[in-house]
C-alpha cells in the first residue's frame, strides 16, 4: 500500500467504494450546463461519488477518518444509491496490516450514512456489532442531537443503527467543539453541511494536512458557489470552505478529499485569475 507523508505521520487512502447520488442534489444551485463539465449523470440523473476513508498512522496510534458506507444498507438503498462495494474499508485496512482491533480512534466528520455507515457492522450471524471494538469514536454532541432527532428534511441522511450502538456500548465520545485527539490530529468544527460538521487537521514537523469532509466533497467544489443541496447551513459551508482553502494554499497543505474519485489527495494553488486549482499528488512512498 502506498501512503502520503505529513511530517512524521503516514496517511493511507482507504477506498470504500463508489455510489451514485442525484446530481441536482449534490450540485445545489449550480445549473446543469455548468456542473456537467465535472460529471456525467446516468439515466436516473445520478452522478458517481467515491467514498474515501483515511487512516492517519503515527508511531503509536491508528486514527481512522470516517467509516464509509458499511454493510448494513438494505436492497432499496443500495439500488437508489447504486452502491458498489463489498466490505471494502476493512479489506483496505487489512492491506495496510491493520485489523479492526488495532484502530485506536475513529473520527466521524458527521453522522450521514456515507460517513458513519461502517462504524457498526452486521456480522455473519446477523448481529449488529461495533466495527472497531477498542476504538474511541469521536463525534460532536450537536451533530449527535441532530442525527438522533432528525426532522422531515434531514431524516433521509441518517441510519440510526450506524451510531446508536456506539453510545450504548460507551465507545462514543461526544465533543463540545474543537479539540486535539492525538498529538498530531485535531478536530475543528465548521458546521455548514450539518450543524456541527467537523474537519480534521493533521500536523507534524511543520507539515499540514486537512480532511475537509463534506465542506469540500471533491475538487469540483472549490468555486465558492458550489455546495450540496443537503447542506443545512450553506452560507456557513461557504465561509468554512473559503477559510480552509486559504489556509491550505498558505501552508501548502495536502487535502484529503472524501468523495473525489480518481486522485483524491493533492495540494491547492491559486491561479492567475485567483481561482483555486487542485493539483493531485501521487503517494510519497510505497510500503514493503
Ligand atoms: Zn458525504
Amino acid at each position: 500500500m502506498t501512503y502520503y507523508q505529513v511530517g512524521d505521520v503516514k496517511v493511507y487512502l482507504l477506498r470504500d467504494g463508489v455510489y451514485r447520488t442525484d446530481a441536482g442534489a449534490i450540485f445545489g444551485i449550480v445549473p446543469k450546463p455548468t456542473w456537467s463539465k465535472h460529471a456525467k449523470p446516468d439515466r436516473r440523473g445520478r452522478v458517481p461519488l467515491a467514498v474515501n476513508c483515511y487512516l492517519i498512522q503515527s508511531k503509536r496510534r491508528n486514527v481512522l477518518v470516517d467509516t464509509g458506507l458499511g454493510n448494513k444498507l438494505n436492497a432499496k438503498w443500495r439500488d437508489v444509491y447504486a452502491v458498489k462495494k463489498d466490505g471494502a474499508l476493512l479489506e483496505e485496512l487489512a492491506r495496510v496490516g491493520v485489523s479492526p482491533v488495532d484502530v485506536d480512534v475513529v473520527i466521524l466528520t458527521h453522522l450521514h450514512f456515507d460517513h458513519a455507515g461502517g462504524a457498526t457492522t452486521v456480522d455473519d450471524d446477523g448481529v449488529l456489532r461495533i466495527t472497531f471494538p477498542k476504538a474511541t469514536y469521536f463525534a460532536q454532541r450537536r451533530d449527535w442531537l441532530d442525527a438522533t432527532r432528525p426532522n422531515e428534511r434531514t431524516r433521509g441522511g441518517y441510519q440510526p443503527e450506524d451510531f446508536l450502538l456506539l453510545k450504548e456500548t460507551g465507545r462514543l465520545r461526544l465533543l463540545e467543539g474543537d479539540r486535539f485527539v492525538t498529538k498530531n490530529v485535531s478536530l475543528v468544527v465548521t458546521g455548514g453541511h450539518t450543524t456541527a460538521h467537523q474537519v480534521v487537521r493533521v500536523a507534524s514537523r511543520r507539515r499540514v494536512g486537512y480532511f475537509p469532509g463534506d465542506i469540500i466533497p471533491t475538487a469540483a467544489y472549490f468555486p465558492p458557489a458550489y455546495g450540496t443541496a443537503y447542506d443545512l447551513h450553506p452560507l456557513t459551508t461557504l465561509e468554512a470552505k473559503k477559510t480552509l482553502l486559504r489556509r491550505a494554499v498558505r501552508r501548502r497543505a495536502l487535502l484529503f478529499l472524501p468523495h473525489e474519485i480518481d486522485d483524491p489527495v493533492g495540494k491547492v494553488t491559486l491561479d492567475d485569475t485567483k481561482k483555486y486549482v487542485f493539483a493531485p499528488e501521487g503517494p510519497s512512498v510505497r510500503d514493503g
